[in-house]
């Protein structure tokens, strides 16, 4: 039997077979299917919804304005999206008009993500808006009330494999954040760079409780 490929091999592999999937109704309206960005070597897995408009062009996840202000939020916080951090998304294929992805199609993309997660083996994983939150955690509304509270990853998760041993926490999308656009003490901005940061907190010392 071959060995198993390194993982930037197997990334790159799955990164292909991504290409080619029609497993569910997305890939009928797709320009590009959007993968991922960033380093596939990094310790933070940020989880976002879906490709919009833009991230279909450019194949690339987050780079739209949302994307922008995730990039300027990071480094607020004092961590490089590029370098420091792999970004993708709960569905690969854009949904027509930024649409919600329905359950069948994140089901259906679920294998794609959890392979994701085995090779690139985040310790910390940010999960990015309420569609990560319910894909990955199977919890259904209440982004703004938990946010910025640690989650262990759990081996009974029902919605996503390969958790154990990983920590999540909800973010607020910066989509969200675009439309709140106050920096203010207490402001959904100022509380996500908090955030951010504690997520760099346990990247740089995961002893911490
Ligand atoms: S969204 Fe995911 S499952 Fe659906 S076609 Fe695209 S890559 Fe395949």
């Amino acid at each position: 039997m071959a060995p198993p490929l390194p993982a930037h091999e197997a990334l790159q592999q799955l990164a292909l077979s991504c290409a080619a999937c029609r497993r569910c109704g997305l890939a009928e309206g797709r320009q590009q299917v959007v993968v991922s960005r960033g380093n596939p070597a990094a310790r933070l897995m940020l989880i976002g919804e879906g490709p919009g408009a833009q991230e279909d062009l450019a194949g690339l996840p987050f780079v739209g304005r949302s994307g922008q202000l995730l990039d300027q939020l990071l480094a607020a916080a004092g961590l490089d999206s590029q370098s420091e951090a792999y970004v993708c998304n709960v569905v690969k294929c854009r949904p027509p008009d930024n649409r919600k992805p329905t359950a069948v199609e994140m089901a259906a993309c679920r294998p794609w993500l959890e392979q994701q997660i085995a090779l690139v083996d985040p310790l910390v994983i940010g999960l990015v808006g309420a569609t990560a939150l319910e894909a990955v955690l199977g919890i259904r509304g209440g982004i703004t009330r938990l946010r910025g509270q640690w989650r262990a990853g759990d081996q009974d998760n029902l919605n996503l494999g390969g958790l154990q041993g990983r920590w999540l926490m909800p973010l607020l999308h910066p989509s969200y954040l675009l439309r709140n656009p106050s920096q203010a003490e207490g402001s959904p901005r100022w509380h996500t760079v908090r955030d951010l940061a504690e997520l760099r907190r346990r990247l740089l010392d995961p002893s911490l409780g």
